[in-house]
Parts: C-alpha cells; structure tokens; sequence
C-alpha cells in the first residue's frame, strides 16, 4: 500500500515532469520566434582595425585610403603638400578631409575610403595692440591658452574643454560659456582656404562673404582652412556666485543675469535623479575681482575637477550616487569652490578628466537650442521622454548663446539656451536602437519649440527634421556643390545626411 503509494506519487511527478517537458518542447518551437533577437545584444565595440578612423563616440570606425599628419607651419610648404594630396585624391576619386581632434560623433572629420588629413602645430602670433591672433588652424585650445596666457590675454569663445581645434571649432561654429557672446565663429576675422580647385583665398566679411557664411557651421566641405586671424580677450581674475532656483525659472533668471552686463562666464545644471529628475536648477555666475593684478599662470583641472569627476561617474546606475552628485554641485561647491580663478584656468580643462575607461560603453554628448521663453516646455518635454527610455543621462550644462545670422547652417537665429547633456551608453546594437528613438523624440519635441539641435552629434535625427532644424540646408548643398562640383571635399556628415538634398 505503502509501496503502492509512493509508486503512485512517483508515477505522477514523473508524468507531471515528463509533460512539463514535452509542453516545453512544444512551447520552446511555437514561442522561439517571438523572443527578442539575440543579435541585439550583439556588442558594437570598435575592432580598432589597421586602415580605420573612428571619432570621440567610438562607435563610427570607417575605412580611410590613407591618415597623413601634417606638422608644417602655414604657408607655401603646406599649401604645395595640401595640393598635391587633393590632386591625387581627385584623379583617383577619393574623397579628402581635413580633422582635428575628431572630437564630432557622426564621422564629420572621416572620409570614407578617401585621404584624410590631421594638422599637427599649434604656431600663434598676437596682435595685442588689435586684440587678435593669427594662428594655425590645427593648434588646439591647450595650446592657445598656453599662449595667450603668457600675454595676460584668454580665447574670446572656445568650447568647455581645450582638446579641440581652431578651425575645427569654427566649422563646427561652436560655442561655450563666455558671455554674452554669441559661437566661436563671430570671434573670427579672416582665414586662409584651400579652395577644393587648389585656389587659395583670402576670406572675411569683406572678401567672399557668401564663403565665410557657408565656412563657418560648415563642417570642412568649403575647403581646408589653412590660417586663421581670431579675436582675443584680456584674461580675468573671476569670482563665482551659485543661485538655486526650480528648474522652470531657470532662463528668466539666466537670461537676466547676463543681460545686466557685469557676468563673463555663466553656466547652469539641472539635477538628472529619475525621481526628481529636472526640478532643481544651478546657476554659476563668474563676475571679474576688484583686484587683477599679478594674474597666476592658468592651471589645469583642479583638485575640485577631479573629485567631482569621480562623483560624476559613481552616478552610473546609481540613483544616490545622482543625489549626491546634486548635493555636491549645489550645496559644498558654493562653499569650497568659491575662491577666485582665471578665465584661462576655467577654460583650461581637457576631456580625459570625464573619462570612464570603460570599453563596454562610451558617453555621448546632445545639444538642443531652446528659445528662451519655451526653456520651461522643454524641462517638461525632457522630464517625458528622457527617464522614460533607457539611456543613463549623468549631466545637463545650460549656457547662452547670442544670435548667430551669419553662417548658413545656424543653430541660433535668436538668443539660445543651450542644453548640452551627456549619456554614458552600453555599446551594443539594443542601446544604439534605443538611443536612436530616444533621440528623434527629443529631436522632435524641440522642433516643436522652435529651437533645434546639435549636428556633430551622432546622425540619429531623420532627414526631415535637418530640414526643419535648419531650413537653409537645401542653399548649404547647392552652395557647396557649386564650390566643389566633384565632391572632394567629403565627410560621413555630407554621406550621411547632405549628399541626398537639393
Ligand atoms: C567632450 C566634448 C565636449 C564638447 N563641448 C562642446 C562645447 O562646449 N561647445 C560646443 O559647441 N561643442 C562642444 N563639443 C563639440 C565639439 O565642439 C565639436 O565636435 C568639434 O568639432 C570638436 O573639435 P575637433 O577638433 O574634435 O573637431 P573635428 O571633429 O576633428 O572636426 C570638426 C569639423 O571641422 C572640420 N575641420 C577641422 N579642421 C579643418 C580645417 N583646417 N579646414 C577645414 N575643415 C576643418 C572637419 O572636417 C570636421 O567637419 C564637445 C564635444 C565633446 C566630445
């Protein structure tokens, strides 16, 4: 009975067993379809091939015919090496394309299977008495400052960190915190371009205007810039002030500080915590000390910038971490952060400071434009889309940007906010997907608001919001095409995006 019993139950887990499995099998071949492909996983880390570029996103390694660096100082030298690269490039059909510290995230300083070039020399005269610069167009802001320092002068407008390019700034028009300035590219007088014909012209305001506008925001497709005349500032001793306020006020109190005159450098934050995520605002004001005599040399990333790096990357996945981030930007930076510091060492600050050393993910950078009066439209938008998807945001930096009606592709036809934010995303193809999406919405939302975004990001917005975004891109095309009529000065921004138009 006993046996019987046992048997029984036996009998019956083996049947529940034997059944669950061949429901299982049955299941596994009706169901496996269904499953999220494996391939989403599928890592998108770069294999750092031999005869490959790839950009600060690591995520656009792209064949090239050849990298050649080019140390020389401007003039006939370089002009006669330049010339001689574009004409072979031509004759084979090769595209060229001149880069920096490519530094852009969509391949804008990589021509595919063509000749691209990196300018190695950071060679500056001042012209104090005028307040300019003439400079190579390869040296970098580091070397700039460096430069400009030891004359008590500082860069006009250069981007938050010093590893970029002169020229390349230009292309790109950017912009940083100095105020109440408008992008880098308003700072420029004159340069030097290699016509994609080989001619070489002198550019301003004055000579070939319409070349000046379709230069500058023009990403490298007028030509290779090959010297350059910018303008300089007398270098500060500067104090900060930090003020609090809810994220909606934030552009009527930014705006209004700059407006008052007195501010030289300005930038605010937003807390990034999903739970609370956009509600709280920082602004930074940086006003000039009484006392400016005997400025010290510009020093680079401080005490303060490396702590607050590791408070940064702690964020990662880490919701207290993000919290006290928070707390460390509002609450002690105001109190140990607060001494005075040069315009030069504020503006001295390489990218390594922020980096992960992570292979398995890469950080990723967007920027939207946002009228000023729609600022508190876009915090509700970005509170919709962003917490929403899966992307890790670790940073919001606002700044101002005046108007820009000069250059053909511009991201400020009136005053902006600027909102650079950073993602710190997984290399695979699922995260890329995912940030794709995330992006476009965003894209999308801003559109709405009258502002638009970046374009050295990475090329995730749909044709048609570049032509919303910047509604003389079909003139952009048209103009380029009569520059260059064979196409040789080319990039994965004009592949990507331009070739299609017009
Ligand atoms: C960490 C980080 C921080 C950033 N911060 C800011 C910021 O504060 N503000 C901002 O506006 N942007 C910012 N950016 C974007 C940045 O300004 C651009 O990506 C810029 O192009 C980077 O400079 P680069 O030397 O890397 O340029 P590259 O990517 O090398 O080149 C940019 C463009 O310039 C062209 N070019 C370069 N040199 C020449 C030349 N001699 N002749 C003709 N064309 C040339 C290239 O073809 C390319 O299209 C940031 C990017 C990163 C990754």
């Amino acid at each position: 009975m006993a046996y019987g019993s046992i048997r029984g139950q036996l009998t019956r887990r083996a049947a529940l067993f034997g059944g669950g499995v061949a429901v299982g099998v049955y299941a596994g071949a009706k169901l496996s379809s269904k499953l999220p492909p494996l391939v989403a996983t599928r890592s998108l880390q770069a294999k750092g091939s031999v005869g490959t570029l790839n950009d600060a996103s690591l995520l656009s390694e792209t064949p090239v015919f050849k990298h050649i660096v080019m140390p020389e100082n401007q003039g006939e030298t370089l002009i006669a090496k330049l010339r001689a690269e574009m004409d072979e490039a031509r004759t084979e059909g090769r595209p060229v394309n001149i880069g920096a510290a490519r530094h852009s995230m969509g391949g804008h300083a990589i021509p595919e299977n063509g000749h691209a070039i990196t300018f190695d020399n950071g060679n500056l005269e001042t012209d104090v008495g005028n307040l300019t610069y003439r400079v190579h167009p390869g040296a970098r802001w580091s070397q700039i400052i460096a430069t400009l320092d030891s004359q008590g002068m500082s860069p006009k407008v250069m981007q938050s960190n010093n590893d970029f390019g002169v020229a390349a700034t230009f292309c790109v028009n950017a912009h940083g915190w100095p105020v109440p300035h408008g992008p880098m590219g308003a700072t420029v007088k004159s340069f030097f371009l290699l016509r994609p014909d080989g001619e070489l012209l002198r550019v301003s305001r004055d000579e070939f205007p319409e070349i000046f506008n379709l230069t500058m925001g023009g990403y490298g497709l007028a030509g290779a810039i090959i010297d350059m005349e910018v303008e300089m500032v007398p270098n500060k001793r500067l104090v900060p002030t930090f003020q609090q306020m809810p994220a909606r006020d934030f552009a009527p109190f930014f705006v209004g500080a700059i407006e008052a005159g007195d501010v030289n450098m300005a930038y605010g934050r937003l807390n990034v915590d999903r739970e609370t995520f956009f509600e709280d605002a920082l602004m930074i004001t940086y006003r000039e000390e009484g006392d400016q005599l005997a400025l010290p040399a510009a020093s680079t990333s401080g005490a303060m910038s490396q702590a607050a790096a590791r408070v940064f990357r702690a964020q990662l996945m880490n919701e207290t971490a993000k919290d006290v981030r928070w707390w460390f930007e509002s609450s002690l930076g105001p109190r140990i952060g607060a001494g005075e510091v040069t315009r030069n060492s504020l503006l001295n600050e390489p990218v390594v400071t922020l980096d992960d050393g992570d292979p398995t993910r890469t950080d990723i950078l967007h920027e939207y434009f946002v009228p000023p009066a729609r600022f508190a439209d876009f915090v509700d938008a970005c509170q919709e889309v962003i917490p929403s998807s899966y992307q890790e945001m670790l940073n919001i930096t606002l700044r101002y940007v005046a108007p820009d009606r000069e250059s053909v592709l511009s991201y400020a036809p009136g005053p902006r906010i600027a909102c650079v934010m950073l993602f710190s995303q997984e290399m695979t193809v699922r995260a890329e997907a995912d940030h794709r999406r995330m992006t476009e919405e965003l894209i999308e939302r801003t559109l709405d608001l009258g502002g638009t975004y970046y374009l050295p990001y990475r090329p995730h917005a749909r044709v048609d919001q570049l032509r919303r975004g910047y509604p003389r891109v079909e003139e952009f095309v048209a103009a380029k095409r009569e520059l260059d009529p064979d196409g040789l000065f080319r990039n994965m921004f004009w592949d990507t995006y331009l070739e299609g138009l017009g």
